[in-house]
């Protein structure tokens, strides 16, 4: 299942004489965090993008700029609501592109995982996969491999998004941060905040909320029990450029997976519009560099190693844990200690729970290719948790998505930085000033969860 599928279906579009505002938008929404460049693209994109899917079959309504005021003030430009009948449903956008796919001859391959990129020399030449409802192990080489596995939201104890039939498990980030590509900006994951959306809690009385469950350190799975508060985007993601391309060869990245675009907080209706765009520009570029290029050979050990993996979590142990259990131990860790308010005190209980996490993990046992699936999922879920943690304790400011409570204001002078992870052996933290075009001075920095759930100052 994907997020796709689930999401209510509204698309931020622009036409030409609104992409300077939409630019704006977006990168006041991102805290001046986006990369301009990748902003760029994504207006330029929008304005003829969106409108074509219309030639693929998907059903789109337009919804004029004074409706959308009164539908969403912050977000005022004119929006795309793909059309949901009882036929398409929440498939109204997938199902028409995956027909046209089907029809060119692409074959898709449902109910597989991809658990490991094989890599020769920095350069991406397949993937491996396991069938989840059957016993295969996959080995697929490709001369272009594009990730679009979406966000990583089960990371959190509370979510949004699909928890069922896969998906959100973060595997895309844990793929590329494996196979040796940056990643950036994982301390930005939104949070849905009901109650202050709907006007039930004043925001006032939500910060001083939000401030009394930060402190308090012995709470566990209650922290934000007064909204159930559920994460709902990652912001963050790989690192791409203005073709989808990643740090690595012949890897290309796309949608919610990928870092960069927004920043520090997302617009409302903007992930569909970016994974509409993103997706067709990886699209192109892959496709450009397959014809361009030759079949490149894999390391046969590297399979081998990935077959080692699955053979050591399929032996029989004496003291075993479920992937379930690890699982609900590591959305509780993260969810209590690196959710919506966080703390130096917080963060470094997480650090400190996720060791034991850790050792706790060998005793993972499976028994077929499905639970299989689950113990590679608590795997990658473990590595965006630690991710997540490390890029928040290292962001000592308030911006966006990114609640420091001790940290409270955003910070210009330092922070106007992207925090990027690498594995190099182990998890490497730099950070770099942020890519702009012409934005050149912020006026104004907004702090809070992003989305539709709005901002607002903490001090
Ligand atoms: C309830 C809800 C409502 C939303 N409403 C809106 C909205 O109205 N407008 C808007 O702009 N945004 C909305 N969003 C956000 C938006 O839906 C998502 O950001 C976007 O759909 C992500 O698309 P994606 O293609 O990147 O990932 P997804 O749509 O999540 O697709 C990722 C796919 O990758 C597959 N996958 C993952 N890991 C693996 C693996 N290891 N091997 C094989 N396959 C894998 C998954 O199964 C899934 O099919 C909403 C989100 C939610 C949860």
């Amino acid at each position: 299942m994907n997020s796709t599928a689930l999401a209510a279906g509204v698309i931020t579009y622009s036409a030409k004489e609104l992409n300077e505002e939409l630019f704006r938008l977006v990168v006041t929404e991102g805290g001046f965090l986006n990369n301009q460049r990748l902003v760029d693209v994504f207006v330029n994109n929008v304005e003829w993008r969106i409108p074509e899917l219309r030639s693929y079959g998907v059903k789109l309504q337009f919804m004029e700029r004074d409706k959308v005021a009164s539908y969403n003030p912050r977000n005022p430009v004119p929006l795309f609501l793909v059309s949901r009948t009882e036929e398409t449903h929440n498939l109204g956008l997938t199902q028409p592109l995956r027909a046209i796919a089907e029809d060119l001859g692409v074959k898709i391959l449902d109910d597989v995982m991809i658990t490991k990129l094989l890599t020769t020399r920095k350069t991406v030449v397949g993937a491996i996969a396991i069938e989840v409802k059957g016993d295969k192990i996959l080995v697929l080489l490709a001369k272009s491999t594009i990730l679009a596995t979406g966000g990583g939201e089960q990371v959190y104890l509370r979510l949004r998004n699909p928890t069922f039939n896969k998906g959100t498990t973060g595997d895309g980030y844990a793929l590329a941060y494996n196979a040796g590509a940056e990643l950036m900006d994982m301390e930005f994951v939104t949070f849905n905040m009901r109650a202050h959306k709907q006007g039930k809690i004043s925001t006032e009385r939500y910060i001083e909320l939000v401030r009394e469950a930060t402190t308090e350190l012995g709470r566990d799975d209650n922290r934000w029990n007064f909204d159930g508060i559920s994460a709902h985007y990652f912001c963050a993601g790989i690192r791409i450029d203005e073709e989808c391309k990643t740090s690595l060869d012949n890897l290309y990245a796309a949608g919610e997976v990928t870092g960069g675009v927004f920043g520090a907080g997302r617009l409302g209706g903007a992930a569909l519009a970016d994974i509409i765009v993103f997706g067709a520009i990886a699209g192109e570029s892959a496709a450009k560099n397959s014809k361009n290029s030759e079949q490149i050979y894999h390391e046969k050990a590297q399979v081998d190693e990935e077959k080692r993996r699955f053979q050591t979590l399929l032996e029989k142990k004496s003291n075993i844990v479920t992937p379930n259990e690890i699982k609900k131990d590591i959305k509780s860790i993260t969810y209590n200690y690196a959710g919506i308010g966080r703390t130096e005190e917080l963060l470094n209980q997480a650090v400190k729970q996720l060791k034991i996490i850790k050792e706790k993990m060998v005793m993972l046992q499976a028994q077929n290719n499905a639970e299989l699936s689950d113990a590679m999922e608590v795997l990658n879920i473990f590595d965006v948790a630690r991710m997540v943690v490390a890029s928040a304790l290292k962001r000592t400011e308030s911006r966006g998505a990114h609640w420091r409570l001790d940290y409270p204001s955003p910070d210009n002078k330092k922070w106007l930085k992207n925090i990027f992870i690498i594995n190099e052996k182990k998890m490497k933290i730099t950070t770099r000033p942020v890519v702009k075009t012409r934005f050149d001075s912020p006026t104004e920095v907004r702090i809070g969860v992003g989305c539709w759930s709005g901002y607002f100052k903490i001090t």
